[in-house]
């Protein structure tokens, strides 16, 4: 039995037979051609381009309806570069000049350009050496005339070990038989890894050098929330891990029986569920676990997704806004103007215009927004444009000062009446709120009132800004509490005055989606949880369970509390205490 520890990107554990790929990069010898044979290679390049051109447009426009657009974009940006005039003049100078054959010069070309990648530091650029990659496998194959792809038509359930999977060969897989998907490298920001998770396929990556100790029939656990990979466990391991297999199913099958219940705690009290997304295919994920709406639609990652040529323009917002307004129906839609900034930048695109030394305090959020008015504008006309096939809200990210809030309110107002004289059809009525994630806002949340429509907590800036804790910084995670005391103390002023004053207030940091907090927001006062959509269920199974009262009473009591090591221990067992083994398989 061997254990590796890889990048965890997909969740869900799996146990099966290995099956090893060998899907390096296809390999080219040198080879010459003569001088009368380059024009029948140029004709074989053009060949070749074509074919490929057709079968990755097939992968984009199968990957956007199953998936989103945002997805089928991955595909689109391959066809871009795969369609630049540069990159082939380089292929045709060594075809005419060195007198390679074509192979030869498309391998010679596409490696220079994935090496190129791979060695830029930082940022998602080097992991886009394997899309790169993806189009050379392609390319070559077609030349080679190697047409089966392998793990597409698979005989048998199995766990892929693969020295690195591309994007296509992932969107690819013999879905009915893929227990999982290991590889040796990619990490979190791969677009195979963000394939994997919207096709719900356990997947560890980055795991380093192994395959050479891994043979096909061996059997493997992988843990694709964990990262954990474990090689010919022994018997005792699999039993473990069967049964945890076993026990995440059946409160799986529990929790779905909850899909169309109402979330009621047990005393009568009705609780709202919203669902958090980052792109238009999960509001269905929402929908089919019974939320109340969407409470915060993660909007940058429209930009996150795009390549730095082609970045989104208003009909792109437009299309994905409406996609969700439609998904939804009647059910409002928050949607969040982009929190672009610090750690979520575009690959390879420079928002400001020198680099931050401290970016989390820098030119973020809202900030950007109102400096960068045309992109905001953009954003916000077509919000509007698609707030006419649904119930949208929109909220305004890391407001700080009221001056701010009245700013952006400011432009939209300018946007609103651009369209009336466009006549172009818009929800009027449609509400303004803000995120509250930055501790003025907390402490001024009193003056917003009679400006704002609905409020909703981001704790997990609120937590970084509160204890001057870096969210990304490994180094001081373990500062990195939402169970401080002082953050709870912010928690419960913004639900208070909110409260007083009849404003919406919601929850939409990561908090809200741990059972472990649920009875202690309750308890403080929250009605309204906006959760990640798989943390559906789990979080109404959780209101379901208890009674305000004695939430309000546990609340009372962690209030009384000074540390949050204090706090932690006292919830986890509390909850456990009242959902009992059931809730095992969570996170706590
Ligand atoms: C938050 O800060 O809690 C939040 C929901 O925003 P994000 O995680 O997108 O910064
Ligand atoms: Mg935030």
């Amino acid at each position: 039995m061997k254990t590796y520890q890889g990048i965890a990107v997909s969740p869900g554990i799996t146990l099966g037979e290995v099956m090893v790929i060998d899907n390096g990069r296809c390999r080219v010898n040198r080879r010459s051609i003569e001088r009368r044979d380059i024009a029948a290679e140029e004709l074989r390049l053009d060949a070749a381009i074509e074919a490929t051109t057709s079968a990755i447009a097939r992968n984009r426009d199968s990957v956007t309806q199953e998936l989103g657009l945002e997805y089928g974009q991955i595909f689109e940006a391959h066809l871009q570069i795969l369609s630049d005039s540069r990159l082939k003049k380089e292929i045709l100078q060594h075809i005419r000049s060195d007198l390679f054959s074509v192979e030869y010069a498309v391998s010679v070309v596409f490696d220079k350009h994935a090496e190129m990648l791979s060695k830029i530091q930082g940022g998602d650029l080097s992991e886009r050496a394997s899309d790169i990659i993806d189009i050379e496998n392609r390319l070559l194959r077609q030349l080679m005339g190697i047409r089966k792809d392998s793990i597409a038509t698979l005989t048998r359930p199995v766990i892929i070990f693969a020295t690195e999977l591309t994007p296509s060969e992932t969107v690819n897989l013999d879905r009915k038989n893929i227990l999982g998907i290991v590889t040796e490298r990619g990490g979190m920001g791969s677009h195979t890894a963000i394939v994997a998770s919207a096709l719900q396929i356990p997947a560890v990556l980055g795991v380093g050098r192994f395959l050479n100790e891994v043979e096909d029939d061996d059997l493997a656990v992988v843990d694709g929330k964990t990262g954990l990979v474990i090689l010919n466990p022994d018997s005792e391991t699999v039993r473990k891990f069967e049964l945890q297999q076993k026990k995440e199913k059946s409160f799986k099958e529990h929790l779905h029986s909850l899909s169309h219940a109402p979330a009621v705690t047990r005393d009568g009290t009705e609780i709202a569920i919203y669902g958090n997304i980052e792109f238009p295919y999960e509001a269905r994920f929402c929908l089919e676990n019974g939320a109340d709406g969407i409470g915060l639609y993660r909007t940058e990652f429209l930009y996150l997704a795009a390549s730095p040529e082609d970045l989104p323009d208003e009909e792109m917002h437009f299309e994905a806004y409406r996609k969700v307004a439609e998904d939804m129906g009647d059910r409002p839609v928050t949607i969040r103007t982009f929190d672009l900034g610090s750690d979520k930048m575009p690959a390879g695109v420079s928002l400001t215009r020198e680099a931050e030394r401290n970016p989390f305090m820098g030119l973020r959020s809202i900030r950007l927004s109102l400096k960068n008015t045309s992109m905001f504008r953009k954003q916000l006309r077509a919000i509007l444009r698609a707030s006419a096939y649904g119930k949208f809200r929109i909220m305004f990210p890391l407001v700080s000062t009221l001056l701010e809030f009245r700013h952006a309110k400011m432009l939209f107002g300018d946007v609103c009446e651009e369209l009336e004289e466009e006549d172009v059809p818009f929800d009027k009525t449609i509400p303004l709120g803000m995120m509250v994630e930055v501790p003025s806002a907390v402490i001024m949340l009193g003056t917003f009132v009679p400006e704002v429509d609905f409020f909703s907590v981001g704790t997990n800036d609120l937590v970084q800004y509160t204890l001057a804790v870096d969210r990304s910084n490994k180094e001081v995670c373990s500062l990195y509490n939402s169970e401080d005391p002082a953050l709870l103390r912010l928690i419960r002023q913004s639900i208070r005055v909110a409260s007083m004053y009849d404003k919406p207030i919601s929850l939409c940091g990561q908090m809200s989606s741990n059972p472990i907090y649920t009875m202690l927001l309750l308890g403080l006062g929250l009605r309204q949880f906006s959760v990640s959509p798989g943390a559906i269920l789990e979080i109404k199974e959780m209101c379901r369970s208890v009674t305000i009262a004695e939430c309000r009473e546990l609340a009372r009591n962690v209030m009384f509390m000074e540390t949050a090591r204090e706090i932690r221990n006292y919830l986890k067992h509390e909850t456990a205490r009242r959902v009992g083994e059931e809730f095992d398989s969570l996170e706590f």
